[in-house]
């Protein structure tokens, strides 16, 4: 008979498994909860964690993305907005610095999009609030073309990984 696995029985199970599902190496779990870290890793890889702890896990990632996905689309419009002001008083460095931060949030999202699909949940560049976003960036764009076209290509190569 095979032996029981020693992190099934284990007290602080909960919070070993909540260590593993948010990716903290196996060295710095087995330091912390004093185990060894074969034991770990075959509790994990034996799938001994409850299939619903995974999927509440991923829906706790989702929704902290979201949120920050929410922080980032606020911080552009508050970009446009100077952007717009910068233009009409025809302060470019201030244009330039207002497009400079808005090519950042766009990669920004890009990136938060890239850990997304690492996790295969949801696909950013489909989402309208994304699109529309983007699509007015761009066009505030048109009096920078090399800005623009810098930003659209990191874009396309971007979406081309999804
Ligand atoms: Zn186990």
């Amino acid at each position: 008979m095979p032996r029981k696995c020693s992190i099934c029985i284990h007290k602080r199970r909960n919070e070993i498994e909540t260590d593993i599902l948010n990716n903290v190496p196996y060295r710095d779990i087995s330091t912390k909860y004093n185990i060894g870290r074969m034991p770990v890793q075959r509790h994990k890889k034996n799938g001994h964690i409850a299939e619903s702890l995974i999927k509440a896990h991923e829906i706790n990632k989702i929704v902290n993305a979201d949120d920050l996905l929410v922080k980032i689309l606020h911080l552009q419009k508050e970009t446009l907005i100077v952007l717009s002001e910068a233009k009409e008083v025809k302060d470019y460095s201030m244009i330039l610095a207002a497009v400079g931060k808005a090519g950042q949030l766009i990669e920004l999202q890009a990136k938060l999009a890239g850990q997304l699909q690492e996790g295969r949940i949801i696909n950013i560049y489909v989402q309208p609030a994304f699109i529309k976003m983007q699509n007015i960036i761009l066009a505030e764009l048109d009096n920078f073309p090399e800005a623009k076209y810098r930003i659209a290509e990191r874009l396309n190569k971007e979406a081309a990984n999804v």
